[in-house]
């Protein structure tokens, strides 16, 4: 990463990034780092973040479209690294539908059925 990545440090995912709060990281790439959600939600629940902090995918897509891309190849190794051909892939975007973290996450989510429409 460039000393130009934003980051917020009073923002929790910026700190995992940067190795300032612990978490099981099971991926790391140049521009993204996945580790498991801390209240799994199925057998796999990785979180896949960019390195850059964005408040939501919109507008990570909009500002660092390279690593919004690369969420979605570290999400695909992430499940077949653990097995899993069938997953599903979130991003709660804002309050209303859930949002909690205001940094860009891409849940990774399977091992369990799963319902449509969702909850
Ligand atoms: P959201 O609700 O914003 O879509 O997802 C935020 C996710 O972050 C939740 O699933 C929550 O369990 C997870 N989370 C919150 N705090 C931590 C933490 O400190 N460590 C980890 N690994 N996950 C967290
Ligand atoms: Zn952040």
């Amino acid at each position: 990463m460039t000393s130009a990545t934003p980051t917020d440090p009073d923002c929790l995912f910026c700190k995992i990034v940067a190795g300032e709060i612990p978490a099981d990281v099971v991926h790391e790439g140049a521009a993204t780092v996945a580790f498991r959600d801390i209240n799994p939600q199925a057998p796999l629940h990785v979180l896949v973040v960019p390195r850059a902090h964005h408040e939501n995918a919109a507008a990570s897509a909009a500002a660092d479209a390279e690593g919004f891309a690369a969420l979605f190849a570290a999400a695909a190794e992430v499940a077949r690294a653990e097995g899993h051909d069938d997953y599903r892939l979130v991003f709660n975007t804002g309050a209303g539908v859930g949002q909690t973290v205001f940094h860009t996450h891409l849940h990774v989510i399977a091992g369990r059925p799963m319902t449509w429409p969702p909850g």
